[in-house]
């Protein structure tokens, strides 16, 4: 014991790695899609990949257009329990349309399944997925991810758009929370120390 308390969470991913990321999918994506006659279509799942899909965004050397999706996936502690529904749907008509489905997180893979089974269901002329973070030895359900950001492990994140109870989205960096029941018992935990401390 040195009488220093222990952080709750440590840093996973630094800004500055996420930035890089980010533009190098935002490229990978901009040269695939270039062909396409309309522009992409980059779907948001609401609220999780804001932050992602505005980094994105502005790093696309093609023109794209933007809609947003809500699901609600009745979570669990640590993850999501699989039944899903839309809370809020697309705006345009997806038909014919080069469509991207833009996530933060991918673990079971329940909800990228039941998203990728709904959009194909409108007719898309391409249906692709693009994930910040993969916890791919969370996955149940095997699912198609065309571009992923980083391969995380089994650990409970926040920041850059993730959230724990609608806490921690502005958080810069993505953070890895040691002890997810002690977070459970005061959620506002990392909020005195991202914050209040500075
Ligand atoms: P899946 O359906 O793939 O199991 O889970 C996807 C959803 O679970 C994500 O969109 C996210 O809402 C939630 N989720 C899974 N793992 C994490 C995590 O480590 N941190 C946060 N904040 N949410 C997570």
């Amino acid at each position: 014991m040195n009488g220093i308390p222990e952080e709750p969470a440590d840093l996973l991913i630094s800004t500055r790695d996420l930035d890089r990321r980010a533009g190098e999918l935002a490229h990978e994506m901009s040269q695939e899609l270039r062909a396409c006659v309309r522009p992409p279509v980059l779907v948001g799942v609401l609220k999780g990949s804001t932050l992602f899909l505005a980094d994105l965004l502005r790093r696309f050397d093609i023109e794209v257009e933007v809609d947003f999706i809500s699901i609600s996936s009745y979570s669990q502690a640590g993850g999501s329990s699989g039944v899903v529904r839309i809370v809020k749907d697309l705006e345009s008509d997806m038909a014919g349309r080069d469509v991207v489905i833009v996530e933060d997180i991918v673990d079971t893979g329940l909800t990228l399944n039941y998203l990728r089974r709904s959009l194909s269901e409108r007719a898309p002329a391409s249906l692709r997925a693009v994930t910040l973070l993969d916890k791919a030895a969370r996955r149940i359900v095997p699912v198609e991810l065309e571009y992923s950001g980083f391969e995380i492990p089994d650990v409970f994140v926040v920041g850059y758009g993730l959230d724990f109870q609608g806490l921690y989205r502005n958080v810069p960096e993505i953070l890895a929370v040691k002890d997810i029941a002690k977070l459970a018992n005061d959620p506002m935990l990392l909020v005195d120390r991202l914050f209040l401390e500075k």
